[in-house]
């Protein structure tokens, strides 16, 4: 007979990020981590850091990582929140912005965490399709809603939409927080952050793991109205007072401090995305254009589950999704020049 108190378990389908491996020979595009390593500069801050402070606990609000961020971004320390990875201020803008009966609402192709915070947190949600073309339709978030979240470049799309897109969603939604997620603005998107000043409903997350190198590190953070912005801190203040370590706090700021490396690292990414797309479209692959740091590709007389699978074989992750609509398709983290070389040699072998 099962043990009583089992029935007290809670029951939830989590989020499944991408495989990880210790093996150093896999070509690893799968997780949408950046292939080069952080900046200089932010290895020197780990190098430099000292060990003997780790005794004491980090600066509880992260204020230099914040001030960092916040002139960065041309908005004031308070507007900056700050999480471990950006998963985490996400899951904590969810607890303390998405309170209403109402559906919190995002597109149905989207980053598949969204749903499991909702069922997490209690929280009724609804999908609106994307169109054929992979494009979210503004006019779709005219309904009423409890919230809404839209990462934009949308994962595992790869497709931006405009400032003006941003404009209109808000324009429909005075009556509601919006979520912009940025995780991969910089490659090639176009940032919401300049609208936070005006809508004091309007929040845009952003995170230090793929354009700055540091997903290993756990650095994300928000930007908002301080309204916002001091009810995300309230709920953090709730569970964890000290979600960035001393560590992170120092790695990020020089991080931040490095902007050529940035720009230059985030060039090289957007290059090789460009001579890759254009690489699988000889192929005969449809890929769609991409504002991040992954494609999305097809092909429609092949089978994207089994190129998935021979690639596995020959050490080369990629990611694919077994959901409806998507079925057919891949998503490919760019990473080196060689390593994108040994990426598009496999798949000539497997295509014949
Ligand atoms: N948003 C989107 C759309 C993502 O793809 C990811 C990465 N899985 C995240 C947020 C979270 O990234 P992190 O927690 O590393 O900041």
């Amino acid at each position: 007979m099962e043990n009583l108190w089992t029935k007290n378990l809670r029951k939830i389908d989590p989020y499944v990020p991408g495989e990880q491996s210790s093996d150093r020979d896999i070509v690893k595009l799968n997780a949408n981590e950046n292939p080069y390593p952080p900046s200089p500069m932010a290895v020197q801050a780990i190098k430099n850091f000292d060990t003997g402070s780790l005794r004491f606990y980090p600066n509880a609000n992260a204020t230099p990582l914040k001030r960092a961020i916040a002139d960065y971004y041309n908005v004031g320390v308070e507007n900056v929140f700050l999480g471990n990875g950006s998963d985490d201020v996400i899951a904590v803008a969810f607890q303390a912005l998405f309170n209403s009966d109402l559906p919190v609402v995002f597109p149905d192709l989207t980053y598949s965490f969204y749903p499991v915070w909702c069922s997490l947190f209690g929280i009724p949600y609804k999908n609106y399709p994307v169109g054929d073309d992979f494009r979210i339709n503004a006019e779709d978030y005219e309904e009423k809603n409890g919230g809404v979240i839209i990462p934009n470049p949308n994962a595992p799309t790869s497709v931006g939409e405009g400032r003006d897109f941003v404009e209109k969603i808000m324009e429909y939604n005075a009556d509601s927080v919006v979520i912009i997620d940025e995780a991969y603005v910089d490659f090639g998107g176009e940032s919401s952050v300049e609208l936070t000043k005006k809508y004091e409903n309007l929040l845009v997350t952003g995170t230090f793991s793929k354009s700055r190198s540091l997903a290993g590190l756990r650095i994300g953070f928000a930007i908002g109205s301080e309204r916002l912005v001091s009810v995300l801190e309230a709920v953090k203040n709730s569970y964890n007072s000290y979600t960035v370590d001393s560590i992170s706090i120092a790695a990020g700021v020089a991080s931040i401090l490095d902007d050529d490396y940035f720009k230059q690292t985030c060039s090289k990414i957007i290059e090789t995305r460009q001579y890759v797309t254009a690489q699988m479209r000889s192929m005969g692959f449809k890929v769609l254009d991409s504002k991040t740091n992954f494609i999305f590709a097809t092909k429609d007389d092949a089978s994207m589950k089994d190129m998935f699978e021979y690639l596995k074989t020959q050490k080369v992750y990629i990611r694919y999704f077994s959901l409806p609509r998507i079925e057919n398709y891949v998503r490919i983290t760019i990473g080196t020049d060689r390593e994108m070389e040994i990426f598009l040699e496999k798949v000539k072998e497997y295509i014949g």
